[in-house]
């Protein structure tokens, strides 16, 4: 069993941003990533938002955003959390090949995908797929679909209309409500045609996908399409956590200002947290605050 005092469990912007946090303080923790260090970014074509760097590529942000706890000399340990629950007010964590006891943790696990839609799951990586960064490329100049809404489904759309002959933005939402500027640059293309009010019934295909079915407005119709991303099946990566009986809505842990959860000493930043702006910005100012909570609790819990 490894001891330390703070565990931090995900590599993402909040969990880089805890360890930042962490080594300046001088605490003594472990960090835990199932992946490579960086998170969703690593997926992302453009991050427009993120103060003070414009315009970056995701993975050049995830880069610089590492360098800043490399240049500390800290770096996350590879180790897929499991399973957790308490003993003796310490925290006991299972990966795979590994058990650790800390005094406090930081769950910086974000979102993963989820199926939803019936054939999703069986046709995932034969035509669908969550990331359009990642394979969009393979889908030049034929028919693509993505499944959203908001500011990521536009993103996502804006980045494949130039790679794709025909894209279709599909939303269930009655009036699309994202971004005006971006959304206007979206529908200035000649390739690209919103359905709204319409939700995706069924995903079709056999070897490969074929074909969407979609219920709108004027009933049910079907789409052919090369590859479809659905962005609605996002759900907080939180199921190890049941153990400790969280208090959370629909998976996403409710918080108070420090970021501490309603089990003492677990501490929640960024996708995971129960907050309506899921960003890289607010999943790094996240971990700041619950770094420096963390290493409070773990003061008081020494004395
Ligand atoms: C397509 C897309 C485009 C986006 N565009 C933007 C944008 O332009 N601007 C913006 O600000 N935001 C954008 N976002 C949102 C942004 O990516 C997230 O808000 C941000 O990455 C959240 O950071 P996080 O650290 O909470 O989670 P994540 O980035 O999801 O990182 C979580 C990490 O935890 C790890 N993990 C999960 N479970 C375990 C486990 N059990 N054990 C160990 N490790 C685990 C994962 O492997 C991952 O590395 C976008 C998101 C997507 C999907």
């Amino acid at each position: 069993m490894v001891n330390t005092d703070i565990l931090i469990i995900g590599a993402g912007p909040a969990g880089i941003s805890a360890a930042l946090y962490l080594a300046r303080a001088n605490a003594s923790f472990v960090w835990l990533e199932k992946s490579a260090p960086g998170g969703k970014l690593l997926n992302i074509h453009e991050v427009g938002n993120y103060p003070g760097i414009p315009n970056a590529n995701g993975f050049d942000l995830a880069m610089s955003l590492l360098k800043s706890t490399e240049s500390l000399g800290v770096s996350s340990t590879y180790g897929e959390v499991k399973n957790v629950h308490k003993e003796d007010g310490r925290f006991i964590v299972a990966t795979e090949d590994e058990t650790y006891s800390s005094l406090a943790i930081i769950v910086a696990t974000g979102l993963s995908n989820v199926p939803t839609i019936p054939g999703e799951k069986d046709l995932f990586g034969k035509g669908v797929s969550y990331c359009a960064t990642c394979d969009g490329p393979l889908y030049r100049g034929k028919t693509a679909v993505i499944y959203g809404k908001g500011f990521q489904a536009l993103e996502e759309a804006l980045y494949l209309q130039a790679i794709v002959g025909k894209l279709y933005l599909i939303t269930p939402e009655e009036e699309y409500e994202g971004e005006k500027m971006m959304l206007d640059s979206l529908l200035a293309k000649d390739n690209v045609t919103l359905l709204t009010g319409t939700k995706i019934s069924k995903i079709i295909g056999e070897s490969a996908l074929s074909s969407i079915e979609c219920e709108g407005k004027d009933g049910v119709f079907e789409i052919k399409t090369d590859v479809v991303f659905p962005l609605f099946g996002e759900k907080s990566a939180s199921a190890f956590l049941s153990p400790l009986g969280l208090e959370s809505n629909r998976g996403f842990i409710k918080v108070d200002a420090n970021m501490a959860s309603s089990c003492e000493g677990l501490y929640a930043a960024g996708d995971i947290v129960d907050k309506t702006l899921r960003q890289v910005v607010t999943a790094a100012s996240d971990g700041a605050i619950a770094a420096t909570s963390a290493v409070q609790y773990v003061r008081k819990a020494k004395k």
